[in-house]
């Protein structure tokens, strides 16, 4: 196009796209649409390097013009994707509204990666809305994703957020933003519901043999694909919600369109941690049902799998009752798989080897007294973990101290000796969580120009699993609790 494309060609792109060759009704050809004045406000290098991507060699103007989708790398192929969803339980069409799939990137492994940009504007999906993204929304993406990263968390990536120079209309004007977004892929639970809307069947199967290939290989030769697809759907997406209640992470909107089929956390939202233990805890604005709180998530998670599967009845078994019944006999195997995968991983927040009959009991206790208490969910793990800290008081309680001697008693068990506890306790329970009036108050810092703050917050978010200089002002509650927090779709 210009010699800048030509610059922005030098980061090592190797662009196969595979999304794009499917039938048309997967996707539309759509570009991103061109933006006043980007202005790169964040890189990330670390994962640059993931993806094999060089950009050092890469002036600033064009790597704005780049990471806000008005210079285009050669080989890139922009599209934005159909899906439908339940939103809140109600069935809609939609689609990529405001954002394209700039193309798939191999890695020198080749590890293949969705390059997506979110704020990118209009597309035929996006109905009233004006496809656009601003910077508060993007750059909370770019943090919570990254933290769920060094969390070990499986999650889409966050590569760069650019400003657009121009400002969006919400409550009130705000700047513009596009966040470039990495995923292993972008087909969610919708995508599937989107196919089986429009009844071709074919259209269907094409999909799943595409996921198949692209997500789960090992299945390919297996006398049962679908049962198999929909029975490894459930195991990564209970892996997946185990690691959010083990962090205290609600991801806020998890309606069949934000559910990734390869297992990654997506579409960062009204999302946040929480500080003080409560099975209750919501933070988004619009979910006053409590239909997406901490602890319905496991519920939710497997109401949307009962969705995905109604979509592939018919490659289950030529008769559909037949298919119907080995559906839900695989669907009705979540809540045991869940329960164990839960019940281990709180034995290993609290150090605890093999198991005994009062495990369960003994974390329920823990959970309640805290519940009862208002003990920061995170906190309390590290006070275990003997952490000190400031708030420790609250650990003087005597319910907590009976509590604590069932448990010394029952890390006795088992060959277990403190090194070995606490190694486990360091590698389960994170001694930093993005706290939400630290998030806060990064956005708002961005917002008015000064972008250290986030990356201060990035940083110690790298390593949470780590004690470093100048953490505890990262460890603390938030002063105002859980109960004053209140997020928004931020669309
Ligand atoms: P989300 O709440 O971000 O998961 O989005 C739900 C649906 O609304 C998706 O189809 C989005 O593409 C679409 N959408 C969200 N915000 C906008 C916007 N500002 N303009 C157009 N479409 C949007
Ligand atoms: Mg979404």
């Amino acid at each position: 196009m210009t010699n800048s494309n030509i610059d922005i060609d030098k980061a090592g792109w190797s662009f196969d796209n595979t999304y794009s060759k499917l039938p048309d009704d997967f996707l539309v050809i759509q570009a991103p649409i061109p933006v006043k004045s980007p202005e790169l406000i964040i890189l990330n290098k670390d994962l640059s390097k993931d993806l094999d991507l060089d950009f050092t060699n890469i002036s600033e103007e064009n790597l704005s013009q780049l990471f806000s989708g008005n210079l285009l790398p050669t080989g890139s192929n922009s599209i934005a994707q159909a899906y439908a969803g339940h939103q809140f339980g109600h069935f809609t069409m939609l689609g990529d509204g405001r954002a394209v799939l700039m193309g798939e990137h191999l890695s020198k492994t080749k590890e293949r990666f969705d390059i997506q940009f979110k704020g990118s504007g209009r597309t035929p999906f996006s109905r009233s809305g004006d496809g656009r993204a601003a910077l508060g929304p993007m750059l909370r993406e770019y943090i919570i994703s990254e933290a769920m990263h060094g969390l070990n968390i499986p999650t889409t990536r966050s590569l760069a957020v650019v400003k657009t120079g121009e400002n969006v209309m919400r409550d009130t004007y705000l700047p513009g933003a596009v966040l470039t977004r990495i995923a292993s892929s972008h087909i969610r639970v919708g995508t599937f519901q989107y196919l089986a809307a429009t009844q071709n069947n074919k259209n269907l199967k094409v999909l799943m043999d595409y996921v198949i290939n692209r997500h789960y290989p090992n299945i390919k030769n297996s006398k049962n694909q679908a049962l198999d697809l929909l029975k490894t759907l459930i195991n990564v997406q209970i892996n997946l919600v185990v690691n959010w209640i083990r962090t205290g992470f609600i991801h806020g909107v998890m309606n069949t369109d934000n559910m990734s089929i390869s297992g990654e956390t997506i579409d960062y939202g009204p999302c946040a941690f929480m500080d003080e233990y409560n099975p209750e805890t919501v933070f988004s604005s619009i979910d006053q049902q409590g239909r997406y709180s901490f602890s319905n998530q496991p519920k939710i998670i497997k109401w949307n799998i009962a969705r995905f599967a109604e979509c592939i009845i018919p490659f289950i078994d030529n008769d559909k009752d037949k298919a119907v019944e080995m559906a839900t006999e695989a669907i009705n195997t979540f809540e045991e798989i869940y329960q164990n995968k839960w019940l281990n991983m709180m034995r290993d927040k609290l150090g605890l080897f093999g198991e005994d009959i009062n495990d369960q009991i003994l974390i329920m206790d823990l959970l309640t007294w805290m519940h009862k208490n208002k003990a920061d969910y995170t906190n309390t793990f590290c006070f275990l973990m003997n952490e000190k800290f400031s708030f420790n008081e609250k650990y003087n309680n005597e319910d907590f101290i009976i509590w604590k001697k069932r448990w010394s008693d029952r890390l006795k068990l088992n060959n277990n000796t403190e090194d070995k506890y606490l190694k486990l306790m360091h590698t389960t329970n994170p001694l930093v969580i993005p706290r939400n009036h630290m998030v806060e108050e990064a956005l708002a810092a961005a917002n008015n120009g000064d972008i250290e703050p986030a990356h201060n917050i990035l940083k110690v978010l790298e390593k949470p699993y780590t004690d470093q200089e100048n953490i505890s002002i990262f460890q603390n509650p938030s002063p105002h609790g859980n109960e004053d927090y209140k997020t928004f779709c931020g669309t």
